[in-house]
Order: structure tokens, then C-alpha cells, then sequence
């Protein structure tokens, strides 16, 4: 999701050395002094892991603390994986309550050498069905190849995290090695904040789009074309570079494989400021992977080019910023670049917008939703429905007021303008305020209702002459008449079915067990499911409505009798 502004900031400084030739040599010395240097050795015995070695000046006290791997993404007691702990140039220890710190004492400002190893925490190459396997975030280090975050792995002195470093990386011969520490002019962040993988078969490719390497890695089988994959990312990233004017960018993509189960897609992965790691079974469609990484390649700009992020709790506050406004972008770009037709836009736009009208959480207010935020799955997907929904609206005012000679995208553009001046900016505030100095719109009224009241966010309705149609209706909510979750943990055994509901009604009952599906449209609540359920022994086929109880209003979008002509594929795309 989100990532740090010390890359952005380590730009600006860089730049500014430029300007000043005659400081730039005194600065590129006090860098190299103050380096961290990383040594990274894989080593496939006694057992497979990392042999890792930090060379770096002790602090000028005489005192240097070294924080380990420790806490992360859910993750606890990382350090628990490192062994060998050593130190040249002082005398370490370990203070009794906390087990991820070691204190060394060394001559002030003397040079140290500290080593330690990183045991793989899976003994068996993750796949779906084992625990955490669907995200691995803690090291893994087999045989023959590894995938670790920096999170994982690297210990870090104690201090500024924008101190400059370095990795180097050794793999056996015949191995292929990706990783965003291979970028330029790293820092400590990065360090934590990076991904690698490496192996025997590890596949990479390098396209160089405006002017900068956008690479893939990929470990193991997937099932889909990976030309085609490599081909859409990098069409993907084109659009994306070439709207935002931006050159030179760097960006990396892991993909590794789990396996499969039947009749489940699991895709994820974690943003790396400027890589992604990703994990997906390897019969995920092209589509599901083309949207995570267009959705992850426009991280790059939203949020952090744009504007600061609030610190701390508050940070969650502007997810419908940085998260909403991404897949607006997301799905523009989507078919701008090609790869979505029209209909597929306006299908993707339609489940955004079901999701959220049927969004029990629809009314809470963006202060609440943020307090909540990783209470409930609800409420971590609600900035990105509303959020979009809110990038859509502002689209729409920008361009009626400005009689369709701006939209969205200018107000983008002027943003990523005044963040280089003024990174201090929070994102929110600049867009309500860019809205309103430079094209007279008053977004702050809605944003305020929003997020004090959850008041509801609408898509435009007008200004798509024959390109779209906007409906709005009323509809049922989507629910199976049975409780789907009990139902799979007793083994495919029907529970909680609804009494007198549609799946009632249709005959199903408590304890009949589910053979397949057969119909429906999951999440559509006007389509009929349709199960083979086995009744004490004798196959039978019901078939039912998923309407629950609670109605709704939704908005739908539908392509109007233009709507595939290329100026309207230019109006929706927001060219
Ligand atoms: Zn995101």
C-alpha cells in the first residue's frame, strides 16, 4: 500500500547537490564515510540461508545499536531466524528484554564488521494451503532459490533511516538474481523496504520503458503466456510513465508461484516503493494480474508525488486518497493503454460500484472507517470503493466547470508540480485546495461530509453525451441463503441455512452436502445459483435467487451507442 518519501527526498537532495558541483564532492565523501554496506552470501549448506555481513562506521559515542528483524506485517519474533551473530571491531551484547537489539561497544567513530545468518523460515517451497503461504513475508530460502523482503532479513543500525547504503548480492553460478537494492542511490529504507529474488530458474526480462528498466522475475510455472504478461506490464507502465512525464523511472515486479488449489484464485503481494513482490497460484488469469500491477505501478506517483501522508494512526484517514484515486487511475490507464475494451472498463467500474452500495459500512464515516481499518475486510475495502467513486465525482465537476477543457488528470498533473516544491503538503489538503484555487471546484464540502458523516459519494451522471449512461436502482443484497464459511469448514456439509429464505424455499436444508456449483454470478444477486447438493445419498439440482433481505441503491454504468467509438474510448480514458 503505502510507501515511505525517503526515495523522493533523496532525489531532491541529489538534485540539489547537481546545482552545487563544488559541494557534491564534499557530500559524496561524507556519504561514502557514512554507508552501510551489505554483503548478502547464499549458501545452500548445512542448510539452505543467508549469510549476510554489514561493514559501517560505529557511532562517534562509542556506542552502536543494531536493531534485527522483529516485528512486521502481522509477522513477530523475525530475529528468531538469525544465528551466528558476530562482531569485528567491538564487543557485542544483547540486553536481556529485548532480544532484537544488540549493543556494541567499540573505539568512537571505529570501523565494524557484522555478520550474521538467515535460516529460511520454510522448510518446503510455500504452497496454497499451507499457512501464511498465500503471502510469504517471512524469508524464504530453499535449495535451489529464495524470495525475501528486506523486512525480514536486514538488521539495521539504530538512527536516520535515509543513511545512504548498499547491497551486493552472491548467488551461485548459473543464477539469476532480481532486486530493487539494485536500483541507485539506496538508502536504509530501501534496504527494509526491498524484495529479492533469486534461483537457478528464476526467469527476468527487462523492457526499457521512457527512458527507465521496468524488469519481471518470475519463479515457477504459471499458466498464462508470459510474453503476453510481460507484454501488458510493460503497456501498463508506458501509460502510466508517459502521463505523469516521468523518465528514468526504475521498477521491479517478483512474481512466485504456490501451487494451486482447486477452484480458488489467490493473488496478492506487498508494495515496494518501487518494486512489487508478488505471490499467485499459477492458474491466475492475466486479467487479475494486470490489475494488481497497474494498481501497484501507480503507487509510484499516488500517493507520494502528489502530496504527503498524514503520520501515524491518521495516515489511514487519506486511504480514500491514496488507495481510491489509484484504482480510478488504475482503471484509466487500463484503457488507455489498451489492454481493457471499454466494456471491460465500465464492467470493472460496475463491481467497484456494487461493492461499495452494498458495502454494510456505505454510512460510516471516513473517521470511523480509518479507526477501523484493519478491523474488518469491510472497512479496508471501503477508501478504495469510496475513494474512486470521489475521484470520479471530482473528474466530473472539473470537467463541467471547465466546459471539458480539464479534468481529473490536470489536477493530478499541477499536484505532482507543487509536491517537488513542497513535499511538506498534506495530499488531501492540496487536492481540496488545487480543486478550488486553479479550477474553481469546491470538493471540500464532500470530503468533509464524508468524513464526518459517511454521506454518500455519487458517479457523475451527466456529461458522457453518447459514450455512457449512469443508472441508479434499487436492488437486493447479495446473499447465498446459507452460511457459505460454516458450510466450508463443516466439510461441504450445508449450515445456517436462512429459514424461509430463497435457498429454503428452493428446498435446500441443514446437512445436505454441496457436490458442485453449477450457476450463478457471484457477487450478482440477479443471477440464480445453481448447486448440486447431495440429499442422504441422492444427487439433486436446486437453484435460487441470492437475494438477502436488505435493499439498496446502486449505481450501474452502461456503454452508450458510441460508447466503443474511439473519442468516447479518449473521454472515458481521460484523454
Ligand atoms: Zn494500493
Amino acid at each position: 500500500m503505502m510507501g515511505a518519501q525517503s526515495r523522493q527526498v533523496g532525489r531532491m537532495l541529489a538534485a540539489m547537490a547537481l546545482l552545487a558541483p563544488g559541494l557534491m564532492a564534499v557530500g559524496g565523501a561524507a556519504a561514502r564515510d557514512q554507508r552501510v554496506d551489505y554483503t548478502v552470501r547464499f549458501s545452500a549448506t548445512p542448510e539452505p540461508g543467508l549469510d549476510i555481513t554489514l561493514a559501517l562506521k560505529g557511532d562517534a559515542d562509542g556506542v552502536t545499536q543494531i536493531n534485527l528483524p522483529d516485528r512486521w506485517a502481522g509477522e513477530q519474533h523475525l530475529y528468531e531466524l538469525l544465528s551466528n551473530f558476530a562482531v569485528q571491531g567491538g564487543t557485542v551484547e544483547t540486553p536481556d528484554s529485548r532480544p532484537a537489539t544488540r549493543i556494541i561497544r567499540h573505539r568512537p567513530g571505529q570501523r565494524l564488521r557484522i555478520s550474521y545468518r538467515v535460516s529460511s523460515a520454510w522448510q518446503a517451497d510455500p504452497v496454497i494451503g499451507m499457512p501464511g503461504a498465500s503471502n510469504p513475508y517471512r524469508p524464504v530460502i530453499r535449495p535451489a532459490w529464495f524470495n525475501v523482503l528486506g523486512n525480514g532479513v536486514f538488521a539495521l543500525p539504530a538512527g536516520e533511516i535515509t543513511r545512504p547504503a548498499r547491497v551486493r548480492w552472491q548467488i551461485p553460478r548459473g543464477w539469476t538474481l532480481a532486486s530493487d537494492t539494485e536500483h541507485p542511490d539506496l538508502d536504509l529504507k530501501d534496504v527494509v523496504d526491498s524484495v529479492t529474488l533469486a534461483g537457478r530458474d528464476v526467469r527476468l526480462t527487462s523492457q526499457t520503458v521512457e527512458g527507465g528498466p521496468l524488469r519481471i522475475a518470475v519463479h515457477g510455472r504459471l499458466e498464462l503466456d508470459e510474453a503476453e504478461l510481460v507484454r501488458a506490464v510493460t503497456a501498463i507502465s508506458q501509460t502510466q510513465r508517459r502521463f505523469w512525464g516521468s523518465r528514468g523511472e526504475v521498477f521491479l515486479v517478483t512474481l512466485v508461484t504456490i501451487g494451486r488449489a482447486p477452484g480458488a484464485i489467490s493473488v496478492g503481494g506487498t508494495g515496494r516503493d518501487d518494486a512489487f513482490a508478488v505471490w499467485t497460484v499459477d492458474d491466475a488469469p492475466i486479467e487479475s494480474l494486470e490489475r494488481l500491477l497497474a494498481h501497484e505501478h501507480i503507487h509510484t506517483w499516488i500517493p507520494r508525488r502528489i502530496g504527503a501522508m498524514a503520520p501515524g494512526a491518521a495516515e489511514a484517514e487519506q486511504y480514500w486518497v491514496s488507495e481510491g484515486f489509484t484504482d480510478f487511475y488504475t482503471f484509466r490507464s487500463l484503457l488507455a493503454s489498451g489492454i481493457w475494451s471499454p466494456e471491460q472498463f465500465v464492467e470493472a467500474w460496475n463491481e467497484q460500484l456494487l461493492e461499495y452500495a452494498a458495502s454494510p459500512n456505505r454510512a460510516t464515516s471516513n473517521r470511523e472507517a480509518a479507526a477501523g481499518f484493519w478491523s474488518s475486510r469491510d472497512l479496508q475495502r471501503l477508501p478504495y470503493t469510496r475513494g474512486a467513486v470521489m475521484a470520479a465525482w471530482l473528474d466530473g465537476r472539473i470537467r463541467a466547470t471547465s466546459g471539458g477543457r480539464h479534468d481529473l488528470d490536470d489536477l493530478m498533473l499541477a499536484m505532482q508540480a507543487e509536491q517537488r516544491t513542497d513535499p511538506t503538503e498534506l495530499v488531501a489538503t492540496r487536492l481540496q485546495r488545487l480543486a478550488r484555487e486553479a479550477f474553481g471546484v469546491d470538493f471540500a464540502p464532500l470530503v468533509e461530509a464524508v468524513h464526518t458523516q459517511g454521506a454518500d459519494a455519487l458517479f457523475p451522471q451527466d456529461g458522457w453525451g453518447e459514450c455512457l449512461e449512469v443508472t441508479s436502482s434499487e436492488q437486493a443484497e447479495f446473499h447465498r441463503g446459507f452460511d457459505v464459511a460454516a458450510t466450508q469448514r463443516n466439510g461441504l456439509i450445508v449450515a445456517g441455512t436462512v429459514e424461509g429464505g430463497p435457498a429454503w424455499q428452493a428446498g435446500l436444508r441443514d446437512g445436505m452436502r454441496i457436490v458442485r456449483r453449477t450457476g450463478g454470478s457471484p457477487p450478482d444477486p440477479t443471477v440464480p445459483l445453481t448447486y448440486v447438493i447431495d440429499d442422504s445419498g441422492t444427487e439433486r439440482v436446486l437453484s435460487w435467487l441470492p437475494e438477502g433481505p436488505r435493499r439498496f441503491s446502486a449505481q450501474r454504468l452502461k456503454l452508450g451507442p458510441q460508447g466503443s467509438a474511439p473519442h468516447c474510448v479518449a473521454l472515458l480514458a481521460g484523454q
